[in-house]
């Protein structure tokens, strides 16, 4: 935060007014206001904390892809950090660990949240369990219905989960009442899961990607890679990662922006994107509402629009019309460029790694792997040694379909046509 080329343009509620600290109390715990409000360079992680991280197996390895290099006959080396390797399969687990340790020193006793394809609920239930919290996720019932295994998983570690819309608020109600066999959506979840937490004085609310905080807590993927890259007296040149909200890659780029920002670094960050949710590469810069249902207070972001519903890729992870504020000042300022990719591309990179390294990534971390395996092929033509280090956020091995689907060749693209920016509401600053 300190580091930012410029300033950030503060969260505004509806009628331009910028939002305060207490009006997000209402659904988060203090220290996660003060967290997403402050402009400390560090924040140190409580002891008890740092213990849960080394008991989930931090730090996650640094690996080098050396099959991989020696397949593609690139000159470049490759270094990824493996955040897979925790449990649940993610990087969520990072932040979802600290928000469950911060809601329970502060005596909540119930989180809500909501997911979509259900790799933010799993990673919250194991820390809900881990502090002793109970959680209710609401699950878009698509995914409910079709997805079993992330829910069975869920339930694993003690958590309820509802189909969503559901009869447990006014929210889902008022959508049954209207069309009693609504799939649900990522806004309606989230509709449901803000409106439980604000009406029981004993539950809070948690977030998986997107706000500052949560950011926060992700770097400390890059911390460990810094220092693991120094062990090794490596220096990347390239710094690589997925985008949906933006948290595994500012969890691993931010650190390294900070040494780029004070002279001491000279690397290139890239960021990749599905060309299906082109936030990035299509989007503009606008204050727009977190969730598609418009509750959420606007917020300064690359967007393509609340209401565009993304077509069904397989990186579920990466359907958010959105983009991280902070990321969103990078990408603006050219310190971060994006990259956008057809899901076929992304998974012929992503089985090409696997059969390399052994390692499926996730659906949403192949569109890293497909972004570094590309510079690694321009370095190969430059005959020019360079050092990439990529974040792959995640392990595929609860998304096998899309998987069958490519190999199947029955993988179809999409992309949209215009993007409708016009109903955005008009917010100056
Ligand atoms: C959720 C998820 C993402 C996308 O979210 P970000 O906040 O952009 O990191 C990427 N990879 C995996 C494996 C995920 O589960």
């Amino acid at each position: 935060m300190p580091d930012l080329p410029k300033p950030l343009p503060p969260p505004r509620r509806p009628d331009g007014k910028p939002v305060r600290p207490e009006d997000l109390e209402v659904i988060f715990p203090r220290s996660i206001v003060e967290q997403e409000f402050s402009q400390e360079r560090y924040v140190d992680i409580p002891g008890e904390l740092r213990e849960t991280y080394l008991e989930l197996g931090r730090p996650t390895p640094l690996l080098r892809a050396r099959r991989l290099e020696e397949k593609l006959g690139t000159p470049a080396r490759i270094y990824y950090k493996y955040e897979g390797a925790m449990p649940t399969g993610s990087h969520k687990i990072n932040t979802a660990a600290a928000q469950a340790y911060y809601n329970a020193l502060e005596g909540v006793e119930r989180l809500t949240t909501e997911t979509g394809a259900g790799q933010w609920g799993s990673a919250l239930s194991l820390a809900a369990a881990l502090y002793g919290l109970k959680l209710r996720v609401y699950m878009v019932r698509v995914s409910y219905e079709q997805k079993p295994y992330r829910r069975v998983l869920m339930e694993t570690y003690g958590a309820e989960v509802v189909p969503s819309p559901s009869r447990l608020t006014e929210a889902g109600r008022r959508i049954l009442e209207e069309d009693p066999s609504n799939p649900g959506s990522l806004g309606i979840a989230i509709s449901e899961a803000v409106e439980d937490a604000a009406s029981d004085p004993n539950a809070k609310y948690s977030l998986g990607s997107v706000l500052n905080h949560v950011l926060l807590h992700q770097t400390i993927i890059g911390e460990e890679a810094l220092m693991q890259m120094r062990a090794i007296d490596m220096q990347p040149d390239y710094i690589v990662g997925c985008v949906g909200g933006g948290s595994n890659y500012a969890g691993l780029a931010y650190p390294f922006m900070r040494e780029k920002l004070k002279g001491k670094l000279e690397a290139k960050f890239i960021a990749a994107e599905p060309r299906a949710v082109p936030s990035m590469t299509r989007g503009k810069v606008a204050y727009d509402y977190g969730d598609s249902a418009g509750l959420t207070p606007l917020i300064k972001m690359y967007t393509i629009g609340h209401r565009y519903i993304p077509p069904p890729i397989h990186a579920g992870g990466l359907r958010y019309h959105g983009l991280a504020p902070t990321l969103t000042v990078l990408v603006e300022e050219r310190l971060v460029e994006p990259r956008a990719y057809l899901q076929t591309e992304v998974f012929n990179a992503a089985v090409m790694f696997a059969r390399a390294e052994g390692i499926v990534p996730a659906p949403e971390s192949a569109h890293a792997v497909k972004a570094v395996i590309d510079l690694a092929l321009e370095a190969k033509k430059k005959g020019e040694e360079r050092t990439i280090l990529f974040n792959l956020s995640g392990h595929g091995l609860l998304d096998l379909k899309g998987y069958e689907d490519y190999l199947a060749g029955i993988m179809v693209n999409a992309e949209p046509e215009a993007i409708d920016l016009s109903y955005l509401p008009r917010i100056k600053g």
